[in-house]
């Protein structure tokens, strides 16, 4: 039976690097006859202009019927003046994470030792870097309820959210971290604040628990305070770390930085069967849009990702990785990982290269 994925190619430089990881998506579905067929729709900014909302419901009902999504990035300066939240490029996003329940968030941080300069870390702490943080999305901190600022006796101003997580929602992202680690080389960390907050006191016993299903991935916990240290301190020690919607957000964003090169980094956000939406980890980078200079390789490896957590086809996945290496062994760079003695390509002419690689 075809597998249906949508493209969302989104707003600034997001329908460029779509193109060109379309064109990627294309050739290996033909190439190894994988069946799948392509639906396109407008999301975020593209689709204030066009419908008046970010999320329109053809978007979201096609975006239901797909096996896998592949977003470009949205928002830009034009919309970010809209007085009501509501109709923000963003909340496009969003809506399709909460709507679809996409509550698994895969974020690798790999370092192509091709681009090891590219780091403000040595070389010799980072070349060859690769770990993948899994993040709960859709709970924690960010979702608790109560929440909200209120007035205290003496009129004293109070701030306050709730960190809450029940024990099937650590479960079911813990089995997608044990599953990840399974595909990898078989090492989690888990990362809470065990000795301070109880939400993650639960959280260390369901991973525990987990544990005895899993009894080839070794299991480690870190404090996430520590993990940030041995983040920059020596990132190579880790495999896959999952952690909290919370501390997820932030070293993950730490975790990507260490690659130095934002333009690399692909991501995905699955439900409870695997479906999930694929995007680089990247914004829509307004400054570059129309220009050609976007570097299309962070899109093009969530294409790899997708064939890989969706659509049961891991051995493309890992040719497409391959042909994005290959493209980095023959200098080919676009501006944002460009250093002396390389050739400056355009967005379009990095889709060739992969191409062309593919192709062999
Ligand atoms: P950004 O990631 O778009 O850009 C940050 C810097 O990195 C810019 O200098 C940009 O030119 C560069 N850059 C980003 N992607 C690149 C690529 N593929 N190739 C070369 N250079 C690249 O972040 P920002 O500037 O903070 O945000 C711009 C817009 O994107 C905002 O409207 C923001 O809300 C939105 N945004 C969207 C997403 C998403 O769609 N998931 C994520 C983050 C930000």
């Amino acid at each position: 039976m075809s597998k249906n994925v949508l493209i969302l190619p989104g707003d600034g430089i997001g329908p460029e690097i779509v193109e060109q990881a379309k064109r990627v998506l294309t050739l290996v579905n033909d190439q190894y006859s994988l069946g799948l067929e392509f639906t396109e729709a407008l999301v975020g900014g593209a689709a204030i202009d066009a419908d008046g909302v970010p999320l329109p419901e053809a978007t979201l009902e096609a975006a239901k019927k797909a096996d896998a999504i592949l977003l470009g990035a949205v928002g830009g300066p034009k919309w970010d003046t809209i007085p009501d939240f509501q109709i923000r490029p963003e909340k496009g996003l969003l809506g399709i994470r909460s709507s679809l329940g996409l509550f698994g968030n895969l974020r690798p941080a790999i370092l192509y030792p091709q681009l090891a300069h590219a780091s403000s870390l040595k070389p010799e702490i980072v070349s060859g870097l690769d770990i993948l943080i899994v993040r709960e999305l859709t709970g924690g901190i960010y979702f608790g309820q109560p929440r909200g600022v209120r007035v205290k006796e003496g009129g004293v101003r109070e701030g306050y959210n709730t960190y809450v997580y029940d024990e099937n929602e650590i479960r079911r992202i813990g089995r997608v971290a044990f599953e990840a680690a399974r595909q990898r080389d078989k090492k989690l960390c888990s990362v809470d604040k065990a000795n301070v907050l109880e939400v993650t006191v639960l959280w260390r016993e369901i991973m525990e628990e987990l544990a005895k299903e899993y009894p080839d991935v070794e299991l480690s916990h870190m404090y996430v305070d520590n993990a940030a240290m041995q983040l920059v301190r020596a990132p190579k020690q880790f495999d896959v770390m999952v952690t909290g919607n919370m501390f997820g957000d932030i070293l993950s964003d730490a975790a990507a930085m260490l690659t130095g090169s934002i333009g690399m980094l692909p991501s995905a956000s699955l439900d409870v069967n695997g479906k999930g939406m694929y995007e680089p980890c990247h914004g829509s980078a307004p400054d570059i849009a129309g220009q050609g200079k976007a570097n299309p390789l962070a899109t093009i490896l969530s294409v790899a990702m997708m064939l890989r957590y969706s659509l049961d086809e891991g051995d493309t996945a890992d040719k497409i990785e391959a042909a994005v290496s290959q493209v980095l062994d023959q200098n080919l760079r676009t501006v944002d990982i460009m250093s002396d003695g390389m050739t400056a390509v355009t967005t379009a002419q990095m889709g060739d290269a992969v191409v062309a690689a593919l192709k062999g």
